[in-house]
């Protein structure tokens, strides 16, 4: 189960492709909680009807982890976001949110139905999910979650890949030094 609201962009998502390192810091978050829930917010870029995850963001100082409950600090997660897409070449911007569930549940809760139902009246767009569950092999579950107009979501399984062998190289890009040195420099001029 999670809380958190963030402005999402639109279209259908077919596949999902994980850089290296948010996977490893998914993991790191999931080892740091044994046995409770924790999660994280991604950043990342849209082409055609695949997302790529490149960045993610952990649920913050003030997080709630509890054994079937989630909180992210909503403050802290948008701070991290608003950092991290300054950073980029090419504005990398929210796609969705993971997060552990207890035991063998793969499905979402109905806060988590909450949850994304909020994300599709604010944003009336699409995001993904992903819930982690470790029975006993750490296992994921990603889902494209899609509004509809009338109420509620619909989340399809989708598949994905991990490794930025599968993610093109401008998507690593961040913002040339010299570039935002200049810049600097021109804003304190
Ligand atoms: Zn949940």
């Amino acid at each position: 189960m999670a809380r958190l609201l963030l402005k999402m962009p639109l279209a259908k998502i077919n596949c999902v492709v994980f850089s290296d390192s948010v996977i490893h810091d998914m993991m790191i978050s999931v080892k740091k909680h044994p046995r409770l829930e924790t999660g994280g917010v991604y950043l990342g870029y849209r082409q055609n009807q695949t997302v790529y995850v490149i960045q993610s963001v952990d649920g913050g100082f003030k997080a709630v982890h509890q054994k079937a409950y989630f909180e992210y600090d909503q403050t802290y997660v948008q701070h991290c976001c608003d950092r991290l897409r300054d950073a980029y070449l090419e504005p990398i911007e929210p796609l969705g949110t993971w997060h552990r569930h207890p035991g063998s549940m793969d499905q979402f809760s109905n806060t988590d139905h909450v949850t994304n139902r909020a994300y599709a009246e604010l944003c009336n767009k699409s995001a993904i999910g992903v819930l982690v569950n470790i029975d006993p092999k750490i296992r994921l579950s990603v889902y494209s979650v899609q509004p509809r107009s009338n109420k509620g979501v619909v989340y399809n399984k989708i598949p994905y890949l991990i490794g930025n062998d599968y993610i093109p190289p401008i998507y690593f890009k961040k913002k040339s030094l010299h570039v935002l040195m200049s810049n600097i420099e021109n804003q304190e001029a």
